[in-house]
Parts: structure tokens; sequence; C-alpha cells
């Protein structure tokens, strides 16, 4: 099969001055794709900013011929988001790509957690990862084409100590893909979500040297390159790190029709073992599909 490329593509990155968000900018740039490389440049909890982290990855990108442009707006501020998607409107006439990749960390026990670590979390995770999404979805709408991919996280999907804040925000940016799947299909608006594990400063300290070497964001990038082709699936959770790449789903298990029984709560603990029995559980595409399962239960099926 061909290569994938993005010649004549316009995409944004978002948080994309270092870390994971660099290396996607880059890699999507090396394959023609005009990028418009979004950076904070504040610090891992938040706090600062300046707009040089994402105009040294422009030049980066620049150096080995490619075409890209710098900016330095919270992806939590609406102004500097509306500009955002301004500049690459203006440079390129489009947006085919948005990669919501830009995030921060307050990690602490719910005892120690203050409400505005838990809000500035939600703040920079869920609403800019929606914000940016609502700025550019009309276009890609409009376009017949867009590839959007979140970034998420294991601490969401299973859980991390002391990260309460992060892993509900991370949830979040799913529940916003698998309804933007749907809202999306007709017009070639596809979203997905990466999961990555990558030694970058988020990371820094967690796990040994030797471990954290093995972790390069260039193992994480290729499947958010894939995300972002014309091949790319929708509503897909893809796991990523060290060279390992994997699916991520949510499975319902087949349970059981209680009928009246579902009226008691000890009828509820005493088919426990059928309830959550694995045989014919399924990964749902639309919640509706939970619904029609009950039905279906409840008509004997
Ligand atoms: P990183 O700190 O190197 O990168 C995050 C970037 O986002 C930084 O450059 C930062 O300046 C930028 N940023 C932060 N707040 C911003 C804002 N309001 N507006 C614009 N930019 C902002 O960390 P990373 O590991 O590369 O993280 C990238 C993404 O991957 C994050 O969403 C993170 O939660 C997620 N993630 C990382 C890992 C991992 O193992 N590194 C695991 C799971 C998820």
């Amino acid at each position: 099969m061909a290569d994938i490329r993005f010649d004549g593509k316009v995409a944004i990155v978002t948080g994309a001055g270092g870390g994971l968000g660099r290396q996607h900018a880059l890699e999507l740039a090396r394959r023609g794709a005009k990028v418009v490389v979004n950076d904070l440049g504040g610090s891992v909890d938040g706090s600062g900013g300046s707009s040089e982290a994402a105009q040294k990855v422009v030049e980066e990108i620049k150096a080995f011929g490619g075409e890209a442009i710098a900016n330095g707006s919270s992806v939590t501020d609406d102004t500097g988001v509306a500009n955002m998607v301004k500049q690459a409107m203006d440079a390129w006439g489009r947006i085919d790509i948005l990669i919501a990749n830009a995030g921060i960390l307050r990690d602490k026990t719910l005892t120690k957690m203050e409400l505005a670590d838990f809000e500035l979390v939600m703040q920079v995770h869920v609403f800019g990862t929606f914000k940016p999404i609502k700025a550019v979805w009309d276009i890609m709408k409009a376009q017949n084409y867009g590839r959007i991919v979140v970034t998420t996280s294991s601490s969401g999907m299973y859980g991390n100590f002391g990260q309460s804040n992060y892993g509900a925000a991370k949830m979040a940016v799913l529940g916003l893909m698998n309804t933007l799947k749907l809202e999306g299909a007709k017009n070639d608006v596809k979203i997905n979500a990466i999961s990555p594990v990558a030694a970058t400063r988020m990371t820094e300290g967690l796990m040994p040297p030797e471990v954290l070497a093995k972790l390069a964001p260039e193992y994480v990038t290729p499947g958010v390159v894939y995300l972002c082709s014309e091949e790319a699936p929708t509503g897909a959770i893809l796991t990523a790190g060290a060279g390992a790449f994997a699916l991520s789903r949510i499975y319902e298990t087949e349970g059981v029709y209680l009928g009246e029984g579902g009226l008691s709560a000890e009828e509820v603990r005493d088919n426990w073992d059928q309830i959550t029995a694995e045989a014919g559980q399924k990964a749902y595409f639309n919640g509706g599909e939970q619904g029609q399962k009950f039905f279906r239960k409840m008509a004997g099926g």
C-alpha cells in the first residue's frame, strides 16, 4: 500500500511545543502537511507561558523544508482558539486535521486536592479539547472531510492513584468522541483517541531512566499519524507506547433478564455471576444498542 501522505492538507496540533505533540507535528509536516503548532509554553502544572516553545518547533519544521506557523494561545482561551483557527484559514484556507494533545497535571490524592486543581485540569483537558474541536467542526463538515484525534489516558480508562482530576478529564474526552463520531459520520469527519505511554516531562521521574529510554514519543506518533490519515477508523481508542499498539474498548456483558425479579436487590446479588459473565459480551458503537439489548432480552431473545 502507498505511504501515508498529507500533501495539501492542513493540521493543527495543540500542545505541540514539546513531548508527544511536537513529535506529532514534526511527523505530519514531514509527510507533507502544513501545520499550526500550538503551545502555551507553560510548566507541567499549567502555570506560566510563552510562545517560544511553539516557535522552536516551527523552526525545526522549516529546517527540513516543511511549512508551519506558531500559535502561543491557551486551548482554554476562546479568543486564542479562534485566532489559531483563523491563522490556519488565512494562510492555507482549510483545516483537515486537529490533534487535541495539550495537557497538564495537578496530581494529588482527593484529600489534598483543592477544587482549583480539579477545575484547572478539567479546563485544559476537557474545555481545551472541546473548544478547538468546536472551532474546526463546521469547517470540516463544510469540506466533507476532517480527522480529529483526542488524547486520553489509561489513568482515565482504568484509574491511577492521585489522578482523580486527570482521570475524570481523560474519560470526558472519550465521551465527547463517542458522540462526535456519530455526528461527523455523514461528512467524513472521523474522530479517534490516542492513549499514549511516553517519556516526556509529564512522566519524568515516574519510571526509572532505563524504562523511560524505551518510551520515546516517536513510538506513539505512528499511531496518531494513522488516525489522521484518509484510511482512519472512527471512534477507536488506540493505545500506544514503546512500539506496542492495541485497542481499548468498553465491553458490556450479555447480562441476564430477571423480569419481575429485577425489582429486587437480592435477585441482582444472587445473579451477579450471570450479570458479569464474559460470554457474549459486546462493545457497542452507540448508546441505543444497550437499550435494544434490554428489549430483546425482555422479549425472551
Ligand atoms: P508535555 O507536558 O510534554 O506536553 C504537553 C504540552 O501541552 C506542553 O508543551 C504544554 O506547554 C502544552 N500545554 C499545556 N497546557 C496548555 C494550554 N492550556 N494551551 C496550549 N498548550 C498547553 O506532556 P506529554 O506527555 O507530551 O502530553 C501530551 C498529551 O498526552 C497530554 O494530553 C497528556 O495528558 C497525554 N498523555 C501523556 C502520557 C505520557 O505517558 N506521556 C500518557 C497519557 C496521556
